[in-house]
């Protein structure tokens, strides 16, 4: 809810044929700092509280209302895009910017559009190794189980990634979202591509999904996790799987998938029973995205399909 002072700045910004006074509008905005607090919030998520045993846990975000929403802004050479499915987040501009209580008040005077959206859970909080509970047919048509699918496309797309389990944005929830854009894959050489049998698909929102391998045959790849920012490790993972679940209508689904869309949801269906990429790692292969492209130790599997 807005500060009553700030709805009466707002207001008097509007008065005297769009000319503020301007000495009012100063004495409202000292009163509003006076009660802003005093510690930065930059960088900091806010946690509104404990409902379940997981944190729910938001940012403000400000959009700038005349920019894309999604423009990554890849840089053509980074190793960690090129040779991951999960994007690091340094090295890439957003057009968002999470706030401090002056920016808060300098958006406000720029029109800027306030977003509201989750923080994602850092590997070391307990919310990521908690099994998810099923959604009931019920609760999917709720107006707060689509808000929280909404939530994960956009967080998601944002970082930028390529998936998102509802774990982690604080959410005890079997959800997962997923994609893969020809954008971001143009973005990595074509030979990777082509070894990681990785192809552009549209958005997939899976409710409950029971994921079932459909071959033996398996592949070592890096993998990366936006609750593990800044690493990456080799996984091995099935190369064909079949995932069943329910869609955010509730309608019965059923999703085939091979290549890195196959790893994709097992990576994210292992998010719901509390499992973490670094859970499942060859432990030898992790490393900084910054080592990425350094040899492998002795005594680890190639990259690969086996
Ligand atoms: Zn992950």
């Amino acid at each position: 809810m807005r500060p009553k002072c700030m709805i009466r700045l707002m207001k008097m910004r509007r008065c005297q044929n769009g000319i503020a006074n301007q000495s009012m509008v100063m004495k409202v905005m000292r009163r509003l700092s006076q009660r802003l607090p005093s510690k930065p919030l930059t960088g900091e998520c806010l946690r509104l509280g404990r409902t379940t045993s997981f944190l729910h846990i938001r940012t403000l975000i400000v959009q700038s209302q005349n920019k894309p929403i999604s423009n990554p802004g890849f840089p053509s050479s980074n190793p960690a895009f090129n040779a991951n499915f999960i994007t690091a987040s340094r090295g890439f501009s957003s057009p968002s910017t999470v706030i401090n209580p002056s920016s808060w008040l300098g958006g406000l005077v720029k029109k800027k559009k306030v977003i509201d959206l989750p923080c994602i859970v850092k590997a070391g909080d307990p919310a990521l190794h908690q099994p998810a509970r099923e959604v009931s047919l019920e609760e999917i048509g709720s107006d707060r189980i689509q808000k929280i699918i909404d939530d994960m496309v956009q967080v998601m797309r944002r970082r930028p990634g390529v998936g998102l389990a509802a774990p982690q944005i604080g959410i005890p929830l079997k959800i997962i979202v997923l994609e893969d854009l020809k954008e971001y894959i143009a973005h990595a050489p074509e030979e990777e591509n082509k070894a990681q049998d990785r192809r552009p698909f549209d958005l997939l929102v899976i409710l409950n999904p029971i994921l079932r391998k459909k071959s033996n045959k398996s592949a070592f790849f890096y993998e990366g996790c936006l609750s593990v920012d800044g690493y990456r490790a080799m996984v091995e993972r099935f190369v064909e799987v079949e995932v069943r679940g329910l869609g955010r209508d509730g309608k019965p689904m059923k999703v085939d998938a091979c290549g890195w869309k196959a790893r994709i949801l097992q990576h994210e269906c292992d998010h719901l029973e509390g499992t973490l990429y670094v859970d499942k790692m060859v432990k030898r292969t992790f490393r900084t995205i910054e080592n990425l492209d350094l040899p492998l130790a002795n005594g680890c599997p190639k990259l690969g399909v086996r």
